[in-house]
């Protein structure tokens, strides 16, 4: 669904140039769109958590709305669009995880993988399903995917008791087993991005740090985040500290890397409070390219 969405934005706005970073287990191609043309690369991606989807339509909204506003040349969060778009090339993917987001909403077909996941899911009876399902189709967690200490967050998941796949916190057999967390590995390692943004839900919360690594500029752009959202920002827990896309990222680049928790309640967030967030996080959005 999300490629019709923008395959139609590049319809319109045929500035937006795009492709594919890799298919899902099941297939379905994993899209990028990239909008700019500056000399510095961004790159902002959600839905690496399936019931965490409400962070799709927040990055989708940004890129219709830049487009449109550079289309007209107008501004966008009281900064010119055209100023943005030639400072930076941002590259967005809106959908890390498309089966496992399907899975939420109740869209996978009757078939093997469908009955895969229930029997996953019934390993773990106090979880909710499929509302409490975060990993991908197979059961993997995708936010534990990355090579940065995931020994570690496998220590700390399996003392947790998530040591079998499931709908969260299995981390898999090894790092990038999976292919939606290969694609943006590969996807990352063939870019030179300067910050990147990773959209979860919940808890209006913006993480910034792994262990002790402080890359320049990381935590003057968390605190302007943090003043333009209304977010809290804080330092990641121990318990989920590891092996996460920003984890890696900041240990192999030494760059800011941020993981932002959109909105209050348990996961899936409600639509109705998409309007509030949008507005919290375009703040988040517009920083990344000035800020950086
Ligand atoms: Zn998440």
């Amino acid at each position: 669904m999300v490629s019709f969405i923008i395959e139609g934005l590049e319809v319109r706005y045929p500035f937006l140039s795009g492709g594919v970073i890799g298919q899902s287990v099941m297939g379905k191609n994993i899209p990028f769109v990239k909008i700019g043309r500056g000399q510095t690369e961004l790159f902002y991606n959600a839905s690496h958590h399936a019931n965490e989807w409400l962070t799709t339509p927040v990055l989708l909204k940004f890129l219709e709305e830049y487009s449109e506003s550079y289309a007209t040349g107008d501004d966008i969060f009281n900064t010119s669009a055209r100023e943005l778009y030639n400072k930076a090339s941002l590259y967005i993917v809106p959908v890390v995880n498309p089966d496992g987001v399907d899975l939420v909403n109740g869209v996978v077909p009757n078939g093997k993988f469908l009955s895969a996941a229930q029997n996953l899911a019934g390993n773990y009876p106090n979880i909710p399903y499929p509302n409490g399902w975060k990993a991908n189709i197979n059961g993997v967690d995708l936010n534990l995917q990355y090579p940065a200490n995931w020994e570690k967050a496998k220590e700390i998941k399996f003392s947790q008791g998530f040591t079998i796949p499931g709908p969260r916190d299995f981390v898999g057999n090894a790092p990038l087993t999976e292919p939606e967390a290969r694609a943006v590995y590969n996807f990352t390692r063939n870019h030179d991005f300067r910050l990147t943004l990773s959209y979860h839900s919940q808890g209006e919360i913006i993480y910034w740090k792994y262990l002790d690594y402080e890359p320049d500029n990381s935590r003057r752009i968390a605190e302007y985040f943090g003043e333009v959202s209304g977010y809290a920002v804080e330092e990641t827990p121990y318990s989920s500290g590891f092996a996460g896309y920003k984890d890696w990222f900041i240990e192999t680049y030494n760059r800011p890397g941020y993981t932002i928790e959109i909105g209050i309640g348990m996961s899936p967030l409600p639509l109705s409070q998409f309007s509030e967030i949008y507005k919290d996080n375009i703040g988040i959005l517009v920083g990344g390219i000035t800020e950086i």
